[in-house]
């Protein structure tokens, strides 16, 4: 059985009043709503000039989201529902087969999409940002800052 260390919470953290998870299943923190409803629709790679998209974080997770500044980079992780999971090589249309793993596809063995967005607003748990590629209604995994920006040197933790 997976152990966590129980320390004290310290000053201004606050603690999600949920069980934890005690296997590698993760838990869908959101929704993103994008302009694409089918695959067809979506970009290959997001584009920081693209149309506005919301990242509607579930209302329990808001407290999480503190800090997040409008103009700021932030990493999007999402699951890409709509997936097949079973291709360990794979044929793009530019022709040239290459392993899963050597490419960005949403069809792999834990369909993963990443993408780093510019948030343009906060509004409570509901963000605007720019830069995904994904269909409306896919479920959010994870939100991080972009790597490299450093507020001060214990801000990494
Ligand atoms: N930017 C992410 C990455 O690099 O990890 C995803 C890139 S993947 C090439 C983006 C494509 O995945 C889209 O063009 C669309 O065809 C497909 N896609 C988007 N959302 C999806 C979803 N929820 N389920 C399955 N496929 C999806």
């Amino acid at each position: 059985m997976t152990t966590y260390p129980k320390d004290d919470p310290r000053l201004g953290e606050t603690v999600l009043d949920a069980p934890i998870p005690e296997d590698a299943c993760v838990q869908f923190i959101g929704v993103i709503r994008t302009p694409f409803a089918t695959r067809a629709d979506c970009p290959r790679q997001g584009d920081h000039e693209g149309p506005d998209c919301r990242i509607e974080v579930a209302p329990r997770f808001e407290p999480a989201l503190e800090g997040l500044e409008p103009g700021a980079r932030i990493d999007v992780f999402y699951w890409l529902h709509n997936a097949r999971r079973d291709l360990l090589t794979q044929t793009p249309r530019s022709g040239r087969t290459r392993g899963t793993f050597a490419l960005r596809s949403p069809v792999r063995p834990n369909p993963i999409g990443a993408s780093l967005v510019v948030l343009v607003a906060r509004d409570g748990p509901v963000l605007t940002v720019r830069g995904l590629d994904c269909l409306d209604g896919t479920p959010l995994l994870d939100i991080k800052p972009e790597r490299c920006v450093h507020v001060g040197p214990k801000d990494a933790d």
